[in-house]
């Protein structure tokens, strides 16, 4: 529903600056211009340019795709009053879904609060903020601008990101470096009380040392016992060859560190790919449209193309070559891990805008000497028509 929300909020095509009535290749067309103009790649450090990036990329996610922009299409036309509750909608916030789900809150007057706050605590080790249970880390999620051509070739890269991080002065032990927590006293290192209330035993967490099991003398000047800090990491991630845009990847590991000895969370990358001026992907297929002129294809040619893998090839257009005929250049694609894909190379017989006077002879008298019509097969309709006028 969150994508759906949005829907009614942007208008994708005011975005990419086209109408709503533009066909998927002017779209496509206007998507290419814009990305290129405000890519990272080359906007270094222009934040506004990168918001700008992302912003293309949303609406050319949804607009972009015919299947998707149908239904775009269909939420909007439903307008804001639409049932998602969204600007002006009914009722105007309050009731209904909280994002956060049922808040309990007990107060901690003893009895059933304290009761139920034991088992809550051991209820949610995975979350619990206190207990000294084992915490895996927050997974982090951040972007990856590509170049087309390292999104080809595959590339070993540096992600910057700023988050919670191991603590460089005391390495996560939230203690002054030189000292050592000591183990608690009150609990002896378990961090849980247990609380004998008749027939249950509910067990508590610590108050002494907050469920920690240690106390900390003297903490860490630079976390103030954390363990943690938020600070700039530099982490490495190695992208495979043929990667495509909106991809995610998964780091395992390298996402915000553990309490308590937890693992660290993961860092998930969405890949952001430049468009290329001429190429683009398929899967692991490279594609090329290549104009050709008539002669060409109605004789025959052999068509030098430009390859993103080193030498250009020459690829064979037998006479009579139909337009928007695909031929297959094995092997020159992306070298992903599950293959390598292949450079498909479509002509496009180009019309010459603008003709020379011997360019109109020539084509003058080609068309004297054309003695079939591509249009017969449409010539049974047209008799029979004309008779029905009659
Ligand atoms: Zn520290
Ligand atoms: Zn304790």
């Amino acid at each position: 529903m969150a994508a759906q929300r949005e829907w009614f909020e942007k208008n994708y095509y005011e975005i990419l600056g086209v109408s709503a009535e533009a066909s998927q290749k002017e779209i496509t067309r206007a998507y290419r211009k814009l990305a290129r103009e405000s890519h990272p790649d080359a906007n270094p450090g222009d934040t506004q340019a990168e918001e700008r990036f992302k912003e293309i990329s949303a609406a050319y996610d949804v607009v972009g795709d015919a299947a998707k922009r149908k239904e775009y299409d269909e939420v909007r036309t439903l307008g804001p009053m639409g049932g998602f509750g969204g600007p002006g909608g009914a009722g105007g916030g309050g009731g209904g879904f909280g994002p956060g789900g049922i808040n309990l809150d007990f107060g901690s007057d003893g009895g059933l609060g304290d009761l139920l706050g034991g088992l809550f605590t051991r209820g949610t080790t995975a979350r619990g903020n206190r207990g000294s249970a084992k915490r895996r880390g927050a997974d982090l999620e951040t972007d990856l601008f590509l170049s087309f051509d390292d999104a080809f070739k595959g590339v070993t890269t540096t992600v910057h990101l700023t988050s919670e991080a191991v603590c460089h002065t005391c390495h996560g032990r939230g203690a002054k470096p030189g000292t050592t927590p000591r183990t608690c006293p009150r609990c002896h290192g378990r961090g849980v009380l247990d609380d004998n209330q008749g027939l249950f035993s509910f067990s508590q967490p610590c108050p002494e040392c907050a469920g920690r099991g240690m106390l900390i003398d003297e903490p860490c000047p630079t976390c103030h016992g954390a363990g943690t800090e938020r600070r700039p990491r530099e982490v490495k991630a190695r992208v495979p060859a043929g990667v495509s845009d909106g991809t995610r990847i998964r780091l395992k590991g390298r996402g915000e560190p553990g309490a308590n000895g937890g693992p660290a969370g993961d860092l998930y990358l969405t890949v952001h790919v430049a468009p290329h001026e001429v190429f683009a992907m398929s899967g692991r297929n490279l594609t090329l449209t290549v104009p050709v002129t008539f002669p060409e294809a109605a004789l025959g040619a052999d068509l030098t193309v430009p390859t993103l893998d080193g030498d250009p090839v020459t690829v064979r257009l037998a006479p009579g070559t139909p337009n928007r005929r695909t031929l297959r250049v094995k092997g020159r694609g992306a070298a992903t891990p599950k293959g390598t894909g292949d450079l498909l190379v479509t002509i496009e017989v180009a019309v010459p805008a603008k003709l020379s006077a011997a360019e109109r002879k020539a084509v003058e008298a080609l068309d004297a000497a054309t003695t079939q019509s591509p249009r017969s097969h449409l010539d049974d309709l047209l008799t029979r028509h004309e008779e029905a006028e009659v």
